[in-house]
């Protein structure tokens, strides 16, 4: 998955290495190959792309993301 939002790789890392779930629902990420709708997608939990931070950055699967009907086509 791109990373789109100038996320350090060092807190890059450490979000992946915490939430290995999506925040939302739970479901364990997949490969995009295996289905798109369980893949990792970044959230930020204030959406503030501005706000790099470990507690407003977290890794949902892309269909609760969609379901926000949020910015993922929009980039
Ligand atoms: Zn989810």
């Amino acid at each position: 998955m791109a990373n789109n939002w100038n996320i350090p790789s060092w807190l890059e890392k450490e979000v992946r290495e915490r939430d290995k779930r999506c925040v939302y629902c739970g479901v364990e990420f997949t490969s995009v190959k295996v289905s798109k709708k369980t893949a990792a997608s970044w959230e930020h939990i204030i959406n503030d792309a501005k706000i790099i931070t470990k507690e407003n950055i977290a890794l949902c699967c892309c269909g609760c993301n969609a379901s926000k009907g949020q910015k993922q086509l929009s980039i």
